[in-house]
């Protein structure tokens, strides 16, 4: 059986403290789908396209896809045929948030959570935050790669 993960999210944008878990994680696994969650009621800040373009460009040749999907995500984990989800903590806040979704998930599904602790450089990285200083003009650089590859919504 092919072990493959699923590293669910917004990634509105996709931060260096998401692409540490993703780049600790390949070893880990067969395959991970990198799984952009739409929520057609939500707003994002940049384009869904260029989030998928953007995330492709830092993984270009190892076992690791990017696909928009919506829904629930243990639906998509069963379309995929994954039997784990990948989570990334960074605190207490995101641990007792992921704890209550990952047992859920479990008596759902039987879908196992693997979750990493953030490296302890990318503790403070948020892309709500990185969303704020872009807003107010900041330059957002040195948490995102390839930042050129993003482009906002109008
Ligand atoms: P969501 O909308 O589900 O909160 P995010 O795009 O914010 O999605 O994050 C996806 C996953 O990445 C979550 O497990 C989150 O805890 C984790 N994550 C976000 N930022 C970091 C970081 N700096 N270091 C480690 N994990 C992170």
């Amino acid at each position: 059986m092919k072990r493959i993960a699923i590293f669910p999210g917004s990634f509105d944008p996709f931060t260096k403290g998401h692409e540490n878990i993703v780049q600790r994680a390949i070893p880990l696994f067969d395959e991970i789908v990198i799984g952009l969650g739409v929520n057609n009621k939500k707003q994002y800040m940049f384009d869904t396209e260029s989030r998928i373009k953007h995330i492709q460009s830092l993984f270009p040749n190892q076992n690791v896809v990017v696909e928009a999907y919506t829904g629930l995500t243990v639906d998509f984990c069963k379309e995929k045929k994954a039997g784990y989800l990948l989570r990334g903590l960074r605190n207490t806040n995101d641990f007792e948030f992921e704890k209550a979704i990952g047992q859920m998930n479990k008596d759902l599904n039987g879908i196992e959570t693997v979750f990493l602790i953030t490296d302890k450089e990318f503790g403070a990285v948020s892309s709500t935050i990185i969303r704020e200083i872009k807003i107010n003009g900041g330059d957002v650089s040195q948490f995102v790669t390839n930042l050129n590859f993003l482009i906002i919504n109008k």
